[in-house]
């Protein structure tokens, strides 16, 4: 097996990826500490019940706790290795599903800004899926922009169709525009969570790169799965949803990742 392509994230553990594997360890032991509590307490007043029972319930409380063990083993591995390990697809939903809400309480608890626990989720978001080797045609994929990266002055209106855009290039629209038309792939701007739903329910790709503050792409994959989102978040520098900002570079990278060339195309095969 070889290495999955990394993109700009590496398979290295990153500060983002650090956060919410710490959290998803401190969790863990939390877990597991009150496992041994659950029991012990009624391992004092069990034994009058029957006295295997007490051992009974400590084995089964045991085989619990090393699950969850082996399920936090096999993500950290995964998004270690970049490797598509034996019941990674099942843990992208765990950790979807259940383990998103659970790291953003613990992290709350320990003073951690949601913004930074979703920023790692989507970092350990985007090695799971990389792991898995997606690949889709240009039908197939679809990039998936927030409204808030076009310039606040233009007049175009681009949400119904991207092609309005004139490409004066005072926004990122106009590079990715650029791209898409480079690729062949689908192109599309939301402006909210439910407008993204439904040109994914009628677009129905394979594989989504979507742009977004974390809040928008953290509640998009969760959304969207078992869909994979790569997800690639926005620059913000003149404050949130106000003319955003893109690496064109990172959503270049990630098209060529995923992309597989259509027969007779020039395009190279993406790179590792
Ligand atoms: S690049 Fe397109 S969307 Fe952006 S300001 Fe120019 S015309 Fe408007």
């Amino acid at each position: 097996m070889t290495d999955t392509p990394t993109l700009s994230g590496g398979n290295s553990f990153k500060p983002q990826k650090r956060t919410f594997l710490g959290l998803l360890v401190l969790t863990t032991c939390l877990f597991i500490l009150l496992l041994a509590l659950l029991w012990y307490v009624p391992y004092v007043g069990l034994q009058t019940l029957h006295p295997r029972l007490p051992l009974i319930l400590g084995l089964l409380f045991a085989a619990l706790a090393l699950a969850v063990v082996v399920a936090v083993g096999i993500l950290g591995l995964t998004v270690a290795l970049g490797r598509d390990l034996p019941f990674s697809r099942s843990l992208r939903g765990l950790l979807i599903k259940l383990l998103l809400p659970l790291m953003s309480g613990v992290g709350q608890l320990l003073g951690i800004s949601k913004d930074r626990v979703r920023r790692s989720f989507i970092e350990i978001n985007n090695q799971l899926v990389l792991a898995q080797r997606p690949r889709a045609t240009a039908e197939q994929l679809l990039l998936l922009m927030p409204h808030c990266l076009q310039f606040h002055e233009c007049q175009f209106r681009i949400t119904g169709n991207v092609l309005h855009c004139k490409r004066c290039g005072k926004c990122p629209i106009k590079g990715l525009a650029e791209l898409s038309e480079k690729y062949g792939v689908g192109l599309a701007v939301a402006t909210g969570g439910t407008l993204a739903r439904r040109i994914v329910v009628e677009r129905r790709p394979r594989l989504i790169i979507a742009v977004a503050c974390e809040r928008d792409l953290a509640s998009g994959i969760q959304d969207s799965y078992p869909l994979p989102v790569f997800g690639i978040t926005n620059r913000r520098p003149f404050g949130p949803c106000y003319d955003t900002q893109v690496d064109l570079a990172r959503v270049e990278e990630a098209l060529t990742t995923f992309l597989v060339p259509s027969p007779g195309s020039s395009q190279e095969k993406p790179r590792s």
